[in-house]
């Protein structure tokens, strides 16, 4: 492309920074002139539509520091994309650059030491793909397209979460391009402020190249989701609320209100209709799950279910189609510390109104191994919550935006005065980045020290944002 075709008054990069940052990198840089850019600038929340100076697809550490670099030097924002899944669409932006890890998908999985690292752009799906050949897992999130760094950056609940902690609970190092575009390793042992605040303090402090991960001996799991009518919703939170507090922690099981999508085990009269759901997932003995699993059978009648021994990423993405990229999104969070019987009312009137089989609410347990870590031993701080929970809008038709915006107010409206001041920041909306001090709780101050120390000037400030303390 000759030079001039890039310098433009649009928003895109200056012809001779672009030139320069092209020649520096041996990803693909794309720019607003460029064929792919409207497919390139596309995040996975539909209803973001952002126009970025430039968006580097890098292919390496290299281009990492390169494009680091270009956004500090040209004074552009700078967003970091990993899976591309952040609700509020933190992976692109206007004007600025986006570096875009996607092509770093390397994975090396050592079996006897039960470790995998994996590079920033890896999805779950490649990680559980990666690991699952060794009979080895570790906690990662529902969906398979999911990005690891994103997700593990935040905290990471999923399926395994009670018995092996947060996703951030096993990570072991990572490396990472700073604001100064230095490359850091951040372990227990190297820049150990960095590690902790890595561990929950989302992607604030530089760009995370490769994760080091601990592994557990996780292949078949037994379990999967079970359908429950919806007018049945008030006993079962009851029932679950004190089920899973007693349950072994290798049983993972969220609870859902979920329109039934039209899946060949559910009755075919019944597709459309809104339900309670249970995903259960028992990483115990294969041979005992049945018996694990048995009282959730037994709680409330069961309209449908599709439980059996599987291979671990099976579940893991067995809701992906239900959740294809494009779709609008708007979502709401808080911690649960008790799930009152105040919050299950409100969770029993607002539940029900699921307005479309994209949308759910998920209640996700966060106890057992998430709770023997110190509250401020990571940055991640609700570690006496008991649960997670997302009201996750979720709709294809921009037309029906405020009809499904409305339904997760109101909802959350509802559940908030039952729960905890925070929430999960991954779990968030752009619109509550007022909500940062009490997500992070009596570790928020020394999160704005570190960001001080390792990004003074907030160059990574397109995310739930913490600021620099000074
Ligand atoms: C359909 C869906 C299902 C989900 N399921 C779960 C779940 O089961 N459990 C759960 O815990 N969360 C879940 N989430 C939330 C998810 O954790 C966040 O959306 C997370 O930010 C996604 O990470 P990403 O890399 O895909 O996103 P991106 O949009 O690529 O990145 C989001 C932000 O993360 C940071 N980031 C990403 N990669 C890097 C990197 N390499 N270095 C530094 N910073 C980086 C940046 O701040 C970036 O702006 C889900 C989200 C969606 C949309």
């Amino acid at each position: 492309m000759a030079t001039s075709d890039v310098s433009r008054s649009d928003g895109g990069l200056l012809a001779a920074a672009a030139d320069e940052l092209r020649a520096s990198v041996r990803g693909e840089l794309i720019c607003p002139v460029d064929a792919g850019y409207d497919e390139a600038r596309k995040v996975y929340n539909g209803m973001i539509d952002r126009r970025p100076a430039a968006i580097v697809r890098c292919a390496d550490i290299a281009d990492v520091i390169a494009t680091v670099g270009c956004a500090r030097q040209e004074g552009r924002v700078l967003s970091v994309r990993g899976g591309g899944h952040s609700v509020p669409g933190f992976g692109t932006n206007d004007d600025g650059i986006v570096c875009d890890l996607s092509p770093m998908t390397g994975i090396r999985v050592d079996a006897e030491r039960r470790t995998a690292r994996a590079e920033g752009g890896c999805t779950w799906g490649d990680l559980d793909h990666a690991t699952h050949a060794f009979g080895l897992a570790t906690t990662g999130g529902i969906i398979s397209t999911t990005g690891v760094a994103g997700l593990t950056l935040g905290g990471g609940i999923g399926h395994l979460a009670r018995g092996c902690g947060l996703s951030c609970d096993n990570l072991i190092s990572a490396d990472v391009v700073t604001a100064d575009g230095q490359l850091v390793t951040a372990s227990e042992d190297e820049n150990a402020d960095l590690f902790w605040a890595l561990r929950g303090g989302g992607g604030n402090f530089g760009v995370v190249t490769s994760l080091e991960f601990r592994l557990h001996p996780v292949g078949e799991i037994y379990g999967g989701p079970i359908f429950y009518p919806v007018d049945r919703a008030a006993e079962l939170l009851a029932f679950y609320r004190e089920f899973i507090a007693q349950a072994p922690e290798q049983l993972g099981a969220f609870f859902a209100f979920q329109i039934a999508p039209p899946l060949p085990f559910i009755p075919e009269d019944r597709h459309g209709e809104t339900m309670c759901l249970i995903v259960a997932c028992w990483t115990g003995p294969v041979a005992e799950g049945e018996r694990a699993i048995a009282p959730l059978l037994e709680a409330a009648p069961v309209v449908a279910q599709h439980v059996g021994a599987m291979p671990y990423p099976a579940l893991n993405g067995a809701f992906d189609a239900l959740r294809p990229p494009g779709l609008q999104h708007y979502w709401k969070a808080d911690f649960v510390r008790e799930l009152t019987d105040d919050a299950i009312a409100a969770h029993v009137e607002h539940g029900p109104r699921v307005p479309c089989v994209e949308a759910t609410v998920h209640l996700y347990p966060i106890d057992g191994a998430c709770h023997r870590v110190a509250s401020d031993a990571t940055a991640f701080a609700y570690r006496d919550a008991r649960f997670a929970c997302v009201i996750a809008g979720m709709w294809p038709d921009p037309a029906d935006n405020e009809t499904n915006t409305r339904w997760v107010r109101d909802y959350y409206d509802a559940i908030h005065p039952h729960s905890e001041p925070g929430g999960y920041v991954n779990f968030m909306a752009g619109d509550d980045q007022h909500r940062i001090r009490d997500n992070y709780r009596g570790n928020y101050q020394r999160l704005t020290e570190i960001k001080h120390r390792y990004d003074p000037d907030n160059l990574f400030r397109i995310n739930q944002n913490i600021a620099p303390a000074g």
